[in-house]
């Protein structure tokens, strides 16, 4: 380990957005490297780690001294070099990177040590005379307290209790603090089928054996939770920590219930969600190596793990795990390096892998492990599909004939339906009857979507929200405004009055206040208490109801709309991923797709269940194509509050991009959200061959020009978002 010593010059990173660390002079004390330093800055002073040499010792410029190291856990070796990496590979400022990892800054302050816990001495000092007081703090003390508590508890002074420590007659004990009840790998859990079992074994097997990254594929309820539950169990008896990537944390209330039965206790949970104090504790925890299990959305990634021995992303096909703004990064991705840097196995697990990990499946750079039945025997829902040219619903309404009777039926044996529709709010679109007017957001490209609760029309890209004005701006018609096309609310508004008995329930995020209200309405469903669900994509999240018997998809055609290069492997694994609802234990299911376009490819994949035909169809028109994954994108998107100037600079800046063979320039053009939160946006892509070095070409295309400071250029490598 290289020391820094009084008088050294020292690079310290600062969780600020610069592309380098700073240079320090190392004071009194001696440093190393993650070491967690104050500095000063800009007449301020920074918290930042000591990130190693300076670049340059014989540098002529004076540096100012470090203010002092805190007394705290460093960083550990290998999070700085996953910093280091991910910023290079997503051209991101490495401070920036460095802010992820240290966003609990408080984490960082001296903890108080916890008051040293007293028990009655065995055999008192000789001579100690016992009162009757003395007596009770002494029979209190059977159990080891603090001062405090003792007196509390045995009902006396808290000088009487320190009077009796002084005299020996209560002794200190070491308090251990990381002892809170630990998941234990063998705590009885439930019973794996044969097919588990060995899929369980192989992952066993790989714990302390070194870097290897496994798809492990299983439609929705075979078990694939607990099988990669006994890899963590292996981790945790080699003392190792474990690391669980999931995509919708704050609703996964029944993963954590199936947690517990696993392992006895819950996991350590780290979500944004979270409290400052939990945060804190959860953040120290995880760099003393006391939380052996963490479960967390993308961001548990850039937690400082010191002993990690294992990563699971589940749901690794999942959109959410790609950040598009910020650091653009994507959580699968990046899980699959810090498993690389760190030697260690990764494990993504999926029903419907996304063709980037089933190419490297095919290549041979993962392994993969397959779960061919649904656990407990359940059969796979019969898929149906609507054809809504023929079977069209009334005017204004969008629940069709067929569905409505399927409903029906579902209803009347006692059993539960869900109606999925991807869309918030009431309605999409609010037009004025007289004129064709739209209501629009003043800061993005975007209609305003009304929503019946709350009262108001909302932007879902900035927020912006309104009530409908009483005349129409463009032509002053009265009470002209028509709502357009359904949100979930509409639905359900219709649901009730095709259904009047039925009791029914909308699950979409702005509904829901929190995690706590989700897991409400999850427990209701689960109770019975619902007999008709109407939700957006946060009911397709592991969710687990017994009794859904009936899935609709009101618009099958919606994800398709989009046209962008994965809108069709989205809407697939949405879809397949809402089907899975249906039917669970004993209860067969049956999910309808309403739709204009019978003859797609992805909802004939649906209703013949043939997942691989479709994934290998879509593989091969992307192959053809030179689309990822066998080709490299990188988007720039460049934005600023004045639409001419962000169009002079990206016309500058496609005039001077280096001309190379092997890299295809598409651009200028107005992002499809060409104003986003008041500033106006042009895209620029790159397509390349797959072994091209994007990132170099971009380091080097960006530095031949020298933007306004208005301006700013978003660089997103492998971009999912083309809005
Ligand atoms: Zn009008
Ligand atoms: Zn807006």
């Amino acid at each position: 380990m290289i020391n820094f010593l009084p008088g050294d010059r020292v690079a310290v990173l600062l969780p600020v957005p610069l592309f380098g660390p700073l240079d320090y002079l190392v004071g009194d004390t001696p440093l190393a490297p993650g070491d967690f330093v104050r500095v000063p800055l800009n007449k301020h002073f920074a918290t930042g780690v000591v990130w190693g040499s300076v670049a340059d010792p014989h540098a002529d410029f004076t540096c100012l001294p470090v203010k002092e190291s805190l007394q705290t856990v460093p960083l550990p070796d290998e999070s700085r070099r996953f910093i280091d990496w991910v910023a290079s590979y997503c051209l991101a400022p490495q401070g920036a990177v460095l802010k992820m990892a240290m966003s609990v800054p408080k984490a960082l302050d001296p903890e108080k040590p916890p008051p040293p816990l007293l028990v009655a001495a065995d055999p008192l000092p000789a001579g100690y005379k016992l009162t009757p007081t003395r007596a009770s703090v002494l029979q209190a003390a059977r159990i080891p307290q603090s001062a405090a508590d003792l007196a509390r508890t045995a009902g006396v002074g808290t000088e009487t209790v320190k009077a009796m420590a002084a005299a020996g007659a209560l002794v200190e004990i070491a308090a251990d603090i990381a002892a809170g009840p630990q998941p234990d790998p063998d705590h009885p859990g439930p019973i794996l089928s044969p097919g588990q079992r060995a899929a369980a074994d192989a992952l066993r097997g790989q714990i302390g054996a070194g870097f290897a990254v496994t798809l492990l594929e299983g439609v929705t309820g075979s078990g694939k939770t607990e099988v990669y539950f006994e890899a963590i169990a292996q981790a945790l008896a080699e003392g190792r920590q474990s690391l669980v990537l999931l995509p919708e944390i704050a609703l996964s209330a029944q993963w954590l219930a199936r947690f517990e039965k696993r392992f006895g206790v819950q996991p350590t949970v780290w979500h944004s969600d979270l409290g400052e104090t939990e945060r804190r504790r959860a953040w120290r925890a995880v760099s003393r190596g006391h939380a052996k299990v963490v479960v967390g959305a993308r961001s548990a990634l850039f937690l400082p793990f010191p002993e990690l021995g294992l990563v699971v992303v589940d749901e690794e096909h999942d959109g959410s795990y790609k950040q598009d703004e910020g650091v653009c990064y994507h959580a699968r991705d990046m899980a699959v390096v810090r498993g690389h840097l760190g030697g260690l196995p990764v494990v993504l697990a999926s029903a419907t892998p996304s063709l980037e990990t089933a190419a490297n499946v095919e290549a041979g750079r993962y392994g993969k492990l397959i779960l061919p039945s649904r656990h407990g025997g359940a059969s796979l829902p019969e898929v149906g599909l609507v054809d809504l040219r023929r079977d069209h619903p009334p005017r204004q309404h969008w629940i069709s004939p067929p569905l409505q009777q399927a409903v029906a039926t579902c209803l009347d044996a006692g059993e539960q339906a869900l109606l999925f529709l991807n869309r918030r709010g009431y309605a999409p679109l609010t037009l004025c009857r007289t004129c064709g007017f739209r209501l629009q957001c003043p800061h993005c490209t975007a209609w305003l979507v009304e929503h019946k609760t709350g009262g108001r029309l909302q932007c879902h890209h900035c927020g912006h929200y309104t009530r409908r004005p009483e005349e129409c701006p463009h032509c002053q018609a009265e009470d002209s405004f028509t709502a357009c096309g359904p949100g979930v609310e509409r639905v359900a508004e219709e649901a009730a009055m095709l259904f009047p008995e039925a009791r029914i329930a909308i699950m979409a995020s702005d509904l829901l206040p929190g995690p706590k209200a989700a897991a409400a309405l999850v427990d209701r469903m689960a109770r019975r208490e619902i007999d008709l669900l109407v939700g957006t994509q946060i009911v397709a999240k592991g969710h687990h109801f017994p009794l859904l018997t009936l899935v609709g998809v009101i618009d099958a055609d919606l994800g398709l709309a989009g046209g962008d290069l994965r809108a069709a492997e989205r809407t697939y694994q949405l879809l397949s991923q809402v089907a899975g609802r249906a039917g669970r234990a004993d209860h067969p299911g049956r999910v309808l797709l309403q739709t204009y376009q019978t003859e797609a490819k992805v909802l004939q994949a649906l209703a013949t269940g043939d997942a691989e035909g479709f994934a290998r169809a879509e593989a091969e028109d992307r192959r053809a194509g030179g689309w990822p994954p066998y080709g490299r994108l990188a988007a720039l998107i460049v934005s600023g509050p004045d639409a001419s100037m962000v169009e002079t600079c990206a016309q500058q800046l496609a005039r001077v991009a280096p001309r190379d063979p092997s890299i295809e320039l598409l651009g200028p053009a107005p992002a499809p959200l060409a104003l986003l939160r008041g500033r106006h946006r042009r895209r620029l892509l790159l397509k390349s061959p797959k072994q091209t070095n994007l990132q170099a070409y971009i380091r080097h295309w960006l530095g031949l020009l020298k933007l306004p400071y208005q301006v700013k250029v978003q660089i997103d490598i492998d971009p999912y978002s083309f809005l």
